[in-house]
């Protein structure tokens, strides 16, 4: 294994990154574009960069995914990337005829300066943009931010594209539910419907991601938030952004351009934060929480408070996305456990003050760094050893290296499957993701237990 040579002593670096928390912009844009019904996201840059984008999206989501590309060569690289565009698009309403054309930049034609915008203008200008049909767009070159950067300007794109004014108020509350699962995006749906309150939840790749087999290809999945629904965010009472780092520019954008008051929540994993969301839903809604979501918090307390001794006092390292390291280290330390290297690869000047706030009552210092990479997380490590890692597929090389257990959260996962169906955020995805945890602990028990002690009962 290549991770065996990583030293122990620390070097720090400010040019080279190893093994890097993150992966590049458009990928999240893909992602956010596949969450609009009838959309087609489009890739302007070179074919290869558009492959990667669809990949990474299928090993992680097990599905298909459509995306175009303005197909750049070595001309359009010199010239820019316009006639390829305007072309593009012409072609994609004419053979797909999607409702909406979803365009995200790449690291080439952001160097190159191209303007989508104005081509965007230039091809409805043209009549290249049948009526009622759109095309948005977002700026995602991928030098900087990461994925969640790129799926936050896309939801800031839909915003730009698609939102009208009208000056009346539909009623609805807007949730961006930030770069998560299907599945997590459908349980927010299901605890808004349970508490009573509409909502536009936009993007939402439930169903289109993680969809049935029928035996029928359908391009474009009966699924994802509709173009009209997009169209009346701006006349929502209100907007509920599910995670700074994902979510926060969208909202605050319908708040100063459309008036829409926006409240920014951390991401609703484990019990605290699904607190502060229900509690939100539930004011907005001018409810009690019901019967049944009393319930299931219930049972989240009572498996954790059961469970309490064998999650007390365990070191856990984490690489991931900022709002999911955030919400996961608040319900690490809920349980007495003690995140103790945290690394994100997306940059954001607020996440090590988060970081270093929900854990200062551990009574230990904590290694924190966004942006960082699993290469420096794999060095702290080596420094002080864990009982458990929590996070994507990439940390298997640590976990096999160093013999740690690791649970499976974040993006990309691509060697087991479970993450698009099973949520992990609300109450019952904190029961799931504390079972894991809980799981991957009791396991490692076993492995290590003498015979003298090694138990058949919890
Ligand atoms: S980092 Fe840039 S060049 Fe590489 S795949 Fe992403 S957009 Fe394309």
């Amino acid at each position: 294994m290549l991770l065996r040579h990583t030293p122990t002593e620390i070097t720090e670096r400010s040019a080279l990154v190893i093994n890097p928390a993150k992966t590049c912009q458009p990928v999240g844009a893909m992602y956010a574009a596949l969450g609009i019904e009838g959309c087609l996201p489009h890739s302007h840059g070179s074919q290869g960069c558009c492959s990667y984008h669809r990949s990474a999206l299928t090993r992680h989501y097990k599905e298909p995914v459509m995306a175009a590309t303005s197909s750049f060569t070595e001309g359009s690289s010199v010239f820019g990337g316009q006639a390829n565009l305007l072309q593009a698009i012409n072609n994609i309403f004419t053979v797909y005829n999607p409702d909406v054309i979803a365009v995200h930049t790449t690291c080439l034609s952001e160097t190159i300066g191209d303007d989508v915008p104005q081509i965007a203008e230039k091809a409805r200008q043209e009549g290249k943009v049948p009526a009622g049909k759109y095309v948005i767009n977002a700026s995602t070159p991928s030098y900087v931010g990461s994925h969640v950067t790129g799926f936050s300007n896309m939801c800031l794109g839909m915003v730009k594209g698609l939102a009208v004014k009208t000056g009346k108020k539909n009623g609805k509350v807007n949730i961006i539910p930030g770069f998560v699962e299907p599945s997590d995006m459908e349980e927010i749906k299901r605890l808004a419907a349970e508490i009573g309150v509409p909502i536009t939840l936009f993007p939402d790749t439930s169903g289109v991601l993680n969809g049935p087999l029928t035996g029928k290809f359908r391009m474009f999945p009966k699924a994802g938030t509709p173009v009209e629904a997009l169209k009346g965010v701006g006349e929502a009472i209100g907007t509920l952004a599910m995670g700074e780092w994902a979510s926060a520019d969208a909202a605050r954008y319908l708040d100063s351009e459309f008036k829409v008051p926006c409240r920014v929540l951390d991401l609703p994993i484990g019990l605290a934060a699904t607190d502060r969301f229900i509690d939100a839903l539930r004011k907005i809604a001018g409810v009690a929480v019901p019967e049944k979501i009393e319930f299931e918090r219930g049972q989240l307390v009572d498996m954790i408070s059961d469970q309490h001794q064998y999650f007390y006092g365990k070191k856990v390292a984490l690489a991931g996305d900022p709002d999911q390291l955030i919400a996961l280290t608040e319900f690490l330390v809920s349980m007495d456990m003690l995140p103790i290297h945290i690394v994100t690869g997306t940059p954001g000047k607020k996440f090590e003050g988060r970081i270093r706030e929900l854990t200062k009552d551990m009574g230990r210092p904590v290694n924190v760094r966004g942006p960082g990479d699993m290469f420096l997380l794999h060095q702290w490590i080596k420094n002080e050893p864990v009982d458990l890692l929590i996070g994507n597929t990439y940390m298997k090389y640590i976990a096999r290296d160093e013999d740690i257990p690791l649970v499976r959260h974040g993006f990309p996962i691509l060697d087991r499957v479970g993450h698009s169906y099973f949520p992990t955020v609300g109450y019952k995805g904190g029961l799931r993701l504390a079972e894991k945890i809980l799981s991957a602990l009791l396991d490692r028990k076993d492995r290590d237990s003498p015979e003298s002690s090694f138990e058949l009962t919890l």
